[in-house]
């Protein structure tokens, strides 16, 4: 899942950058509105940070903005000022939550996981799980079977966005997109090398797949694509 934080207060936006990558969210910061809106064009996220107060535009302006040109983009809106207006406002602009300064951390990353959690399909089941593969997105514990998985944050990741997109064919550059953020290595070598230690911790074989499987010319699936017959 790919964050884009808009926010003026750098020591904020970064302890915030630092704290939602721990938990294996790769995350961009933009410092105004500009450059959010600028990033925001150029990129795909996921979820949206939008602080209200900022120095160039104002935080409702970009929400209604973003929200017209990406109605799947989720919003959710920081800000200090605790006028319940404001809080009405910036949900009729698009926003999907709102989050008063100051917050606890804790809170906020509660808040992250219910909004990927309610605009994905498994809505109620904060566990994902395919075929024997159970996977734990607010313990970051993975299992197959009965036994645990010790897998690393870019690892659990990728699996994690296999898991939220079951029978997708999902390209190496939406990998890029959605795992990595604007400080990695932009080549997709990258992204085999995370799949191929990836498959050897599941103990799964690029020529004959139980879990992932290589499409040709096109990326990766979790299951045969629906298109194609199952062998
Ligand atoms: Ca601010």
């Amino acid at each position: 899942m790919r964050l884009l934080i808009i926010e003026d207060e750098i020591d904020l936006a970064n302890a915030l950058a630092r704290g939602l990558r721990q938990q294996g969210y790769a995350v961009d910061i933009a410092a105004n509105g500009e450059q959010g809106l600028f990033l925001a064009e150029v990129n795909d996220y996921d979820l949206l940070i939008l602080d209200l107060n900022l120095p160039d535009i104002d935080g409702l302006d970009i929400c209604r903005d973003l929200h017209n040109k990406n109605p799947d983009l989720l919003i959710l809106i920081l800000t200090a000022r605790d006028q319940i207006e404001d809080k009405i406002i910036g949900l009729d602009s698009g926003a999907d939550d709102y989050l008063v300064k100051p917050f606890h951390f804790q809170e906020l990353l509660a808040r992250v996981r219910a909004l990927l959690r309610r605009s994905g399909q498994e809505r109620h089941k904060p566990v994902l799980e395919w075929r024997d593969l159970k996977l734990d997105p607010v313990t970051h514990t993975v299992w197959q079977g009965k036994r645990r998985l010790d897998l690393t944050r870019k690892e659990f990741a990728i699996l994690e966005y296999f898991m939220r997109h079951p029978g997708k064919v999902v390209s190496q550059e939406e990998l890029l997109e959605h795992v990595w953020d604007m400080n990695a290595n932009p080549f997709t070598n990258t992204v085999r090398v995370h799949i191929r230690s990836l498959r050897k911790k599941l103990g799964d074989d690029a020529e004959n797949p139980r879990y992932i499987k290589t499409v040709v010319g096109v990326g990766y699936s979790l299951s045969p694509p629906r298109s194609q017959p199952r062998p």
